[in-house]
């Protein structure tokens, strides 16, 4: 019944949106990013998302918690943080969620994270650990970024409702909790309370495969750190992730891992800003 105005963005839209270094620029001032994910048991996770940031635009990302080691093999310029997020220093955004698990210091890094002024993107376990009235209180901005699981689970609703009613799901999320949301799926689609959603064009089903949330999280927060509006990061971020995803399956398709669909995102931003 209500079936709010949609927009798709093009290469050209996209492109207009991303952060662009200039001789001013220093690494502060493009954006620090800090990432918290990642647990013993899914160190994995905290790769992924940072290997999302560090395509995003930001001039640092800062890791916080127990994937440290993993972390740094994989990309050692990460700034790597043991404590609390609010211990680690200045960012412009964070990205809490992904492989976190629901430990009680998972807990308490996203209800750390939740009490910064920075934007905050939040996905995965910290969707299930996330205070509602902390984030409605919040006066920077959230960004929630479920798929149709995790989108049920905060509405109470059933799976297969929000698989029926995608449109109107993501924008009661965007007002339930004063954020925006990028609802996950085939068509991923980014709504806020009001105005228009926009719906991802270009998804492919090559990205249904473990981690590649992450990588989009990491991503979009990076986003979010070089100066996006949420509304802006998301639809970004979906647009690049997606791209990346094709050109890492390639013209005619090939199963990929999330770490390729990570490291295609720098050939994908190169496609949309050509
Ligand atoms: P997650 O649900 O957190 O594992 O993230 C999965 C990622 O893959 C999201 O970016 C989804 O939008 C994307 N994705 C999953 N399935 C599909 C599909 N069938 N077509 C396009 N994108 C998909
Ligand atoms: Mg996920």
């Amino acid at each position: 019944p209500d079936v709010p105005e949609l927009e798709a963005p093009q290469h050209a839209d996209v492109a207009a949106l991303l952060p662009v270094p200039t001789g001013e620029s220093d690494k502060y001032r493009r954006g620090v990013t800090g990432v918290v994910a990642g647990s013993a048991r899914y160190p994995g996770a905290a790769v992924l998302a940072v290997a999302g940031a560090l395509r995003g635009g930001a001039g640092a990302v800062r890791y916080v918690g127990p994937a440290g080691d993993a972390v740094i093999a994989r990309f050692p310029e990460t700034l790597v943080h043991g404590g609390p997020p609010a211990k680690a220093g200045r960012v412009q955004s964070w990205a809490v969620g992904p492989g976190l698990g629901d430990g009680p210091e998972a807990r308490r890094a996203v209800k750390d994270v939740l009490a910064s002024d920075v934007p905050v993107l939040v996905d995965a376990d910290g969707l299930r650990l996330l205070d509602r009235k902390q984030v409605r209180r919040r006066t920077a901005p959230t960004l929630l970024t479920p798929h149709a699981g995790e989108a049920a689970a905060l509405l109470g609703a059933a799976r297969e409702e929000v698989e029926a009613s995608r449109l109107s799901s993501a924008r009661r999320l965007a007002a339930e909790f004063g954020a925006t949301v990028l609802l996950k799926g085939s068509t991923t689609l980014v709504a806020a309370a009001d105005g228009p959603v926009r719906a991802n064009p270009t998804g492919t089903g090559w990205l249904a495969t473990a981690g590649t949330g992450d990588v989009l999280s990491g991503l979009t927060a990076s986003l979010l750190a070089a100066g996006l509006e949420p509304r802006d990061a998301a639809s970004a971020g979906a647009y690049l992730h997606g791209l990346a995803g094709r050109l890492a399956a390639g013209r005619t398709g090939a199963p990929v891992g999330a770490s390729d669909v990570a490291a295609a995102l720098v050939t994908a931003w190169r496609d949309v800003a050509s």
